[in-house]
């Protein structure tokens, strides 16, 4: 027997390349994943060991916890054409350091999109723009580990050169998988008062606060969410989605986008897949989530 059944079990690349294989897609875009220098990872890495507080008290053993070149090449073999290095300072004075080692990594991956970041500090607003100008692809914002006001003075002229240049910026604002002091959909909605063409990716579907993020989605034409860890039975688990806004999911199936996590998952990254299939929302919709949105989205 030469067919697809030969794959041995346990080959999740087979499985991975399987799924996006039937649904007729060149492949997957992965918006929301993380490479950073090896000693700021490794740090993330202790903080989920120890259960710090972003992990809301939860077992979260990383599934990937690999060499860089391990990881990019699964990635690989996974088959995601495109994917991100999604950076972020939970201090003052870190942000331009982060931006020069994710262009070094962009330049040297060429799968990966250039990522950029940014924190509400003095500066903020020259080291974007040269970041824009260096050919910054997206942009990460981390409101709860940064604990920082995403409307805040200092980053006002900042979103701006974002919203101009139609660059997207994945945020993580939701209060998941535990609240920060300026997390939940209100102080975004300020940003987005100001700036109403900020392209937003809301990052975890906005977890746990989905139907809030999904208004904002429905109102503000340039936001849009990631999938990173929602529908996963890790997820369900401690903050379901609900039920009833299944049809809205539906309705914004033009700017949800596939976010995993990698490598920082306590799951095998079919599961994500899996969850979203699960939902059943059909296969022009996992299309769109699972590659064609993003794809559209930053041109790959
Ligand atoms: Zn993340």
């Amino acid at each position: 027997m030469n067919d697809h059944r030969d794959v041995p079990v346990g080959d999740e690349a087979g499985e991975v390349r399987r799924f996006w294989g039937r649904l007729g897609l060149p492949g997957l875009v992965d918006v929301h994943t993380h490479f950073m220098p090896e000693r700021v990872l490794r740090k993330v890495w202790d903080y989920f060991d120890s259960l710090g507080p972003l992990t809301g008290g939860l077992e979260w053993p990383i599934t990937y916890r690999k060499e860089e070149a391990e990881r990019t090449a699964l990635l690989r073999e996974f088959g995601v054409r495109a994917f991100t290095s999604l950076l972020y300072p939970h201090k003052p004075a870190m942000a331009r350091w982060l931006n020069d080692w994710a262009a070094d990594f962009a330049r040297r991956t060429p799968d990966c999109l250039h990522t950029a970041t940014l924190y509400p500090e003095p500066g903020v607003e020259a080291y974007v723009e040269e970041a824009v100008e260096a050919g910054a692809r997206v942009f990460k914002a981390h409101v709860q580990v940064g604990a920082y006001d995403p409307a805040d003075e200092l980053l006002q002229s900042a979103w701006g050169l974002p919203a101009e240049a139609r660059i997207p910026v994945v945020i993580h604002c939701g209060s998941g998988p535990a609240p920060g002091k300026h997390t939940g959909p209100e102080p975004i909605a300020r940003v987005l008062a100001r700036h109403p063409r900020l392209p937003l990716i809301v990052a975890h579907m906005g977890m746990p606060e989905y139907e809030e993020f999904l208004g904002l989605a429905e109102r503000y034409g340039e936001v849009r969410l990631d999938t990173t860890a929602a529908f996963t039975d890790f997820a369900e688990g401690f903050m379901p989605f609900p039920r009833r806004a299944l049809p809205r999911l539906a309705g914004l199936g033009d700017r949800i986008l596939l976010g995993s996590d990698f490598p920082n998952i306590p799951y095998p990254y079919i599961h994500q897949l899996h969850a979203l299939e699960r939902l059943d929302l059909g296969e022009d919709w996992l299309r769109a989530v699972c590659h064609d949105n993003a794809a559209g989205l930053f041109g790959v």
